[in-house]
């Protein structure tokens, strides 16, 4: 099945109150181990993509040539969306005339007028060419390619404001933070998300930040509209430490295990595991 984009999956998971995952690839492993896991799973997927991944892997036509490639050769039949994470203009319009079938335009440091502007024009061109486009209101904690925030909270109006202009999904910023949460951190404001959603009706909500948020907070999060959630930095952490484990275990020099088939097997499982539980958590299975 050849790249959909995510409202449809998006809008049924909004109604069946569960959340569509988004795991951002960096390499052919992690795109093969979360597309085959999908198909395991019979789950709709979205596949993420920083601006700083595509450049590691050569640019975003080399991304939407492996994608493609995969789906045909895998024999992939359950819905995947190709989507730009934290894109800025210029990488909403590069993605787009790739071959991507989702943007994210992150206009959230921008003031709110600036903000609304540049996303009205790119939601125009994101619907002309069939593509969702996801915006963001309150910038998201923790490091976002280099950047650094803090765990802010949006402003459900502005989240309002944007909605109004056509996105096919909204994030907002309800105290999640990117990467690993600190020990002190607060927890999600439900009172922010629940204001955001009453707001906003229909919109799917997105929960960026999706490692190490405990799962009751996850639940509570689907409950009040939240339908598609980021995770990135589990699947690393996960392919590290079986990476790890394999090295220590000194497996890489006995007989061919220096091969890199062998070298990344384990890293591979690990994000499939990942995904999998991941997966079940959003309630996403069986779902495709
Ligand atoms: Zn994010």
């Amino acid at each position: 099945m050849p790249l959909v984009n995510a409202k449809e999956m998006l809008t049924k998971a909004k109604k069946g109150h569960y959340a569509v995952g988004q795991f951002n690839i960096n390499n052919l492993e992690w795109t093969k181990a979360i597309l085959l896991t999908a198909q395991e799973c019979n789950s709709p997927v979205i596949l993420g993509v920083s601006e700083g991944a595509g450049k590691y892997m050569c640019g975003y036509k080399t991304v939407v040539g492996m994608v493609n490639g995969m789906l045909e050769e895998l024999k992939i039949t359950v819905p995947v969306a190709l989507h730009l994470d934290h894109g800025s203009y210029e990488g909403v319009k590069a993605c787009v005339a790739a071959g991507f079938s989702s943007v994210m335009f992150d206009g959230s440091h921008y003031p709110i007028e600036e903000n609304i502007a540049k996303t009205k024009e790119l939601v125009a061109l994101a619907n002309e060419k069939g593509l969702s486009i996801e915006a963001e209101v309150g910038a998201i904690g923790g490091e976002e390619d280099g950047v650094i925030g803090q765990g802010e909270c949006a402003d459900p109006q502005e989240c309002k404001m944007i909605a109004d202009l056509g996105v096919t999904m909204l994030a907002a910023g309800i105290g999640n933070i990117h990467g690993k949460y600190p020990e002190n951190w607060a927890g999600l404001s439900f009172e922010t998300l629940d204001a955001v959603q009453q707001l906003t009706g229909e919109m799917p909500l997105v929960l960026h930040g999706g490692t190490g948020i405990p799962e009751d907070m996850i639940k509570k999060a689907i409950s009040l509209g939240v339908s598609k959630i980021n995770v990135n930095t589990e699947c690393q952490l996960a392919f590290a430490a079986a990476t790890r484990e394999y090295i220590e275990a000194g497996k890489d020099k006995s007989g061919k295990g220096f091969d890199p088939r062998k070298l990344l097997a384990p890293g591979f499982e690990a994000i499939k595991a990942t995904v999998k539980e991941k997966m079940e958590l959003f309630g996403s299975v069986n779902k495709a």
